[in-house]
């Protein structure tokens, strides 16, 4: 419902194909993630070795399964994609580990939400490469053991601090994604406008850039709401101006909030004097889920430095007063 959440909506996946970077040349920013990766895999592509578990985190959208894909590509091995949630059973996952070749990349998106008992099997395979099963039940269950090709989980999430330690201190590498600057997210509508046949001024695709929420999902997507505005309403060429007006339209303003992060400020600052609030009695106030206010609302919020967090719960930066066009109620805020 929300046009800038960072999560995938229907519309996304149909052009996903055509622009979603498929090697490290078009993956744009991340820069460290991106030197260590490439050096990681060289090394291990040198010894003819698969490359070690790598876990990748960090909120929706920022390129976490692009850069999975761009690391089977870049070692030059198959792929084979399931999420935590899919994999019900034990034999779910043994099935995929039973036909990996050598070297191949698993990935497991939201690998936070893999079961228990699922989890467990991950455990031998990841190191050792073991398979490790029990079959059947009651008196005819049995276990069994089976070698597996060297292999390399990729595993995904939004919230590092659900893995359980076992789990997490199974990946040699752990890399952590950044929400972009505006410059990079520039970089990657301009790209994508290009791919899609979309004229788009430097100054256009900036404005874009500088309304998505550092997120290149929302931005790849804040493109063709734009476009769609700039052939009715002009002549089809993205500048500023029209990028402008097609956002505000859209209800997305110069920050690239919407109504729901206007919404969480101004509960803060009239609701609560600005806080401290528990996110408990915010989640009432809004009428959303903690859960939302806590992994989609907040993190960008307070990464943008308009909402803070504290032991005594969460406050409005002077930022957020002025955003709103409020003047503080009592000094000093943070
Ligand atoms: P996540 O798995 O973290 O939710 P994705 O890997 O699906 O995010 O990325 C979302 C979209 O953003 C992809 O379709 C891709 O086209 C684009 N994207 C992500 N990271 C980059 C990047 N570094 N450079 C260019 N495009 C990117």
């Amino acid at each position: 419902d929300r046009l800038i959440t960072a999560e995938v909506i229907s519309e996304d996946t149909a052009i996903d194909r055509a622009i979603r970077p498929r090697r490290f040349v078009d993956y744009v920013g991340q820069a460290a993630v991106r030197e260590q990766l490439e050096i990681f895999i060289a090394a291990a592509r040198a010894r003819k070795e698969a490359l070690d578990h790598v876990l990748i985190f960090g909120p929706p959208g920022l390129g976490k399964t692009t850069l999975a894909h761009i690391i089977a590509q870049e070692m030059q091995v198959n792929l084979r994609q399931t999420s935590g949630p899919v994999l019900e059973k034990p034999g779910d996952l043994a099935a995929l580990l039973t036909n990996l070749e050598p070297g191949d990349v698993l990935f497991i998106d939201e690998i936070h939400r893999l079961s228990p008992v699922v989890e467990e099997v991950l455990y031998p395979a990841m190191e050792d490469y073991q398979l490790d099963i029990m079959i059947g039940e009651g008196p005819a269950a049995r276990s069994i053991k089976l070698d597996l090709p060297p292999f390399t989980l990729v595993g995904a999430t939004t919230r590092a601090g659900l893995l359980t330690s076992p789990l997490r201190d199974r990946f040699g590498i752990v890399q952590r994604l950044e929400y972009y600057s505006s410059a990079d997210l520039t970089q990657i509508v301009r790209r994508s406008a290009q791919i899609l046949g979309i004229e788009a001024e430097p100054e256009g695709a900036a404005e874009i850039a500088r309304r998505s929420r550092g997120t290149p999902r929302i931005a790849n997507r804040l493109l063709r709401r734009v476009r769609d505005y700039a052939q009715v309403r002009g002549d089809g060429r993205i500048d500023a101006a029209i990028a402008d007006q097609a956002l505000t339209m859209l209800k997305v303003d110069a920050l690239g909030f919407d109504h729901m992060d206007r919404r969480l400020l101004s509960a803060v600052i009239e609701k609560f004097d600005g806080g401290p609030v528990g996110v408990e009695s915010l989640a009432a106030a809004i009428g959303e889920e903690r859960g939302t206010i806590e992994d989609v609302l907040e993190p960008f919020l307070i990464q943008q430095g308009f909402l803070i967090r504290t032991p005594r719960g969460r406050m409005a930066t002077q930022s957020a007063y002025r955003h709103l066009g409020l003047s503080p109620a009592r000094a000093p805020l943070p």
